[in-house]
């Protein structure tokens, strides 16, 4: 594994199995026990070097916001209070965040309940999939359970059969 770690605290690229943020010190090992690694997904090596860090640069002043082709419909994603979100179908059983897919036929596209784990970190976006039985991919390729993969602006989230387009945009542009 050759993956460079981005900083979750600033969104800079570090070389492989960095401990400390080149930038602002911030300790990455402490953050990777609590989240499992910090890698910066494979393909995003392909592009041009300082479009990984601006692509997945999610600081506060950006809010998420989804496009579900499916639906041909926008979805404007608030974190609140707190940095941890679930997205699924149907109602929530716990007191997390929960998005529901449920109005964008996410039964029929095979969306599970629990399917994926959002994370906030103060200046990246994190995904999880929550061992589902039809799977996450970013983009085609197919998450490991259990892993924090880093969700860029433009990516492609696909739960099961459900597209959900990501775009960071200015937190003050309200539609
Ligand atoms: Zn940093």
């Amino acid at each position: 594994m050759s993956d460079q770690i981005i900083c979750p605290n600033c969104g800079t690229l570090n070389p492989p199995l960095s401990i400390h943020c080149k930038k602002c010190q911030f300790n990455m090992r402490d953050v990777r026990s609590a989240e499992q690694t910090l890698l910066v997904p494979e393909e995003t090596q392909d592009i041009p070097m300082q479009s990984p860090t601006r692509r997945a640069y999610f600081p506060k002043d950006k809010r998420l916001q989804f496009y579900v082709e499916q639906a041909d419909k926008n979805l404007d994603i608030s974190f609140e209070n707190d940095n941890h979100m679930i997205l699924g179908r149907g109602a929530p059983e716990s007191h997390v965040m929960r998005i529901d897919l449920a109005p964008y036929g996410a039964a029929s596209y095979g969306v599970s309940r629990r399917h994926v784990r959002l994370i906030r970190m103060p200046a990246i976006l994190i995904v999880e999939d929550l061992g589902t039985l039809n799977g996450t991919y970013i983009n085609g390729e197919k998450l490991s359970s259990g892993h924090a993969y880093v969700l860029c602006h433009g990516d492609t989230l696909r739960l099961g059969g459900l597209s959900l387009r990501i775009s960071f945009v200015e937190a003050e542009n309200k539609l």
